[in-house]
């Protein structure tokens, strides 16, 4: 374990088809917010919705890296090609960085820890190191589950054909602005509110829970992520499918899951338990406590 997570977070040299990738990504996105229009904007937020939340946060996130519910085969495949609209990597790559990151969080072998420097937490962990471009020993180990699984494998290799598809049905129904806003805007600041997880959720908020990590809770990152920024809850219980705790921790994701749960499309789901909550609430009174 050691020898294979301690590559993990180098600095190696700059990755130039990721960096210039990125600069056509924001060059594009600015140049976008001159082509805003009543037409594109809606159909940006439902695209926004359907990548960040069905894709990354139901999918990438609770049901493939943690196994926090079940789905159907087929459900299954559809988040994972609705989060490929994210271009966060293919759901394989994605899924062993974020394994990765609850195996050493915040400790060496991190693969974008705050400690290693706040821009790199951000963004600097995917334009230099070993982000996302996993060997097939690292993935196997990591992701064995989803190594075994033909379909996965198969739009992991693929993952960019989905967004250049969207982008081309784009272009073809409302042109050039259609294809700006929704690819090259849409995608640029996805990132960026996917990238504050790691980021501002490893540095601002409060803690419910007392966990070894730096992770925080945070209402504007759960806004931005569709509840991804229930972070300390997360981290505290990370398989759990639901990390908004109470009415006013805005949780899209668990809502979405709840709504699937409704249709009979997920099962197994797991949550925190009353008593671990109620637990973490007398250790945080025990510590005012002790400090009074
Ligand atoms: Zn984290
Ligand atoms: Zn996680």
């Amino acid at each position: 374990m050691e020898t294979i997570t301690s590559n993990i977070n180098k600095r190696g040299a700059i990755k130039w088809n990721t960096t210039i990738a990125m600069i056509i990504f924001h060059g594009c996105a600015v140049a976008a917010l001159f082509m805003l229009s009543w037409k594109i904007v809606p159909i940006t937020l439902v695209l926004w919705w359907i990548s960040g939340s069905l894709g990354i946060g139901m999918g990438f996130h609770r049901l493939l890296t943690h196994r926090g519910y079940q789905t159907p085969k087929a459900v299954e495949y559809f988040l994972t090609f609705c989060g490929l609209l994210a271009l966060e990597g293919g759901a394989i790559n994605w899924v062993v960085t974020h394994r990765i990151h609850h195996a050493s969080t915040d400790k060496p072998g991190d693969p974008h820890t705050p400690r290693d420097g706040r821009w790199w937490a951000h963004m600097g962990w995917i334009l230099r190191g070993t982000a996302q471009q996993h060997e097939e020993s690292v993935m196997k180990r990591y992701a064995p589950d989803l190594m075994r699984d033909k379909v996965h494998v198969f739009m992991n290799n693929y993952y960019y054909v989905p967004l250049i598809l969207s982008g081309a049905v784009l272009f073809a129904i409302g042109g050039w602005s259609f294809l700006f806003v929704g690819v090259f805007l849409r995608v640029t600041i996805g990132l960026h509110f996917t990238w504050l997880v790691n980021s501002a959720t490893h540095l601002w908020g409060t803690r419910r829970f007392q966990t070894t990590d730096d992770s925080t809770n945070s209402w504007w990152v759960a806004l931005l992520s569709f509840g991804e920024g229930w972070h300390n809850n997360h981290h505290a219980h990370p398989r759990a499918a639901k990390h908004g705790l109470t009415w006013y921790e805005v949780d899209f994701n668990w809502y979405g899951i709840r709504a699937l749960k409704f249709l009979g499309l997920a099962k197994e789901i797991r949550l925190i338990s009353a008593e671990q909550i109620a637990t973490a609430r007398n250790i945080q009174l025990a510590d005012l406590k002790k400090a009074a």
